[in-house]
């Protein structure tokens, strides 16, 4: 059996036979596993793209990715915070836009306390009736994470960085460790929210086997959310002369991924818009099923610099929005005013127990 069709039929891979798909791509490989891929997205959430605000809340980090251009090692950074007011007001602006979802993601700032977020994720609901709300907040507490899934938070993206406990050693200082990362992913899960996980393609030191890893993770976590998107250096970390992940391969595990999880939710991330300026769209084609526009205040936008290059889309929403709509349209896909909620279907490993 050809390992396209063992994917498909059986959702599994051995990581050999990961690695050898990655390895031993070919274009037109990489067509075919894109079309399947496009075909078992239509098939649970038919043409419909989702949505989801993004909201760059602080750029404030207690740790020191190396990767990470808001790294607290970063003197060149222009710190910034958003208020809750500040962070209300663009939700509630979204929200007028047709917005149903709001991510705010940050670094690990200790000014949002749980108080805090509770209470910008409670009048988010209040003022912003349907709407869901996902946290991209880092690592926290146990307490924290259920203190605010009971505020009212749906989803939680932590991007578990890559699935190699040596290779997590090379990307992270030594008090962030794997162990902890993983805890965190199964306490997420376990509380009852859409869990996101996922990785840089091309990050520092990263092979084929590692790849194969993270596929294999993803198979066994079972996430309602996969985030992957190209490493793109940044020029005040020391991966700065390190080359950026490729484009072409970040959209072939678009595709892997869609046929292993066919009902997962998958973003075509900013950095691949970044990493090539057609970036969305390839990402939508190679099984992607989600963009996630930047609501953030302007002034934020260009301080939140996790790399180089990064491209926020300089005008204001409702035009970004538009011109969002027309470019998924030419393709044949609806943005969707929809809280675009994790589907489960029958054998899947999470049905029935969420
Ligand atoms: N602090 C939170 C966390 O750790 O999950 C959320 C914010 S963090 C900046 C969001 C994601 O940005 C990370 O999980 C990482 O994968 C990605 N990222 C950071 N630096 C990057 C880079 N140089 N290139 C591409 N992606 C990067």
């Amino acid at each position: 059996m050809s390992l396209v069709r063992k994917l498909d039929e059986t959702h599994s891979l051995t990581a050999g036979e990961y690695e050898m798909l990655i390895t031993r791509r070919t274009p037109e490989l990489r067509e075919h596993l894109a079309a399947l891929a496009r075909e078992r997205a239509r098939a649970v959430y038919g043409n419909r793209i989702f949505i989801r605000g993004l909201l760059e809340i602080s750029n404030h980090c207690k740790n020191g990715c190396y990767y990470c251009g808001i790294n607290r090692e970063n003197k060149a950074c222009d710190r910034y915070r958003l208020t809750p007011e500040e962070i209300l007001e663009a939700a509630e602006e979204g929200f007028q836009l047709g917005f149903r979802t709001f991510v705010l993601q940050g670094g690990e700032d200790v000014w949002f306390t749980d108080d805090r977020l509770a209470e910008i994720i409670s009048t988010i609901k209040e003022r912003c009736p349907g709407a869901a709300v996902t946290l991209s907040l880092g690592e926290r507490s146990p307490e924290s994470y259920r203190r605010l899934y009971e505020a009212g938070a749906d989803r939680y993206l932590l991007r578990h960085e890559t699935a190699d406990p040596a290779h997590y050693r090379l990307l992270h200082p030594a008090e962030l460790s794997f162990e902890n990362r993983m805890a965190c992913l199964r306490e997420l899960h376990a509380i009852g929210y859409q869990t996101g996980c996922g990785f840089m393609v091309g990050s520092p030191g990263q092979t084929a086997a590692h790849l194969a890893r993270d596929l294999r993770f993803i198979e066994a976590f079972s996430p309602e959310m996969c985030g992957i998107g190209p490493f793109i250096p940044q020029a005040e970390t020391r991966f700065r002369e390190e080359p950026a992940g490729s484009a072409e391969l970040t959209c072939f595990l678009l595709s892997v991924i869609r046929v292993m999880k066919p009902n997962i939710l998958l973003p075509a991330t900013t950095a691949l818009n970044t990493r090539d300026p057609e970036g969305r769209v390839k990402g939508i084609l190679s099984g992607a099923n989600v963009v996630m526009p930047n609501l953030s205040p302007p002034a934020a936008r260009e301080k939140y610099t996790l790399y180089d290059g990064k491209r926020s889309g300089g005008r204001e929403a409702a035009e970004n929005l538009k011109q969002l709509k027309n470019q998924m349209r030419s393709i044949g896909y609806e943005v969707a005013v929809d809280r675009g909620d994790f589907i489960k279907t029958k054998g899947d490993k999470n049905y029935g127990s969420l």
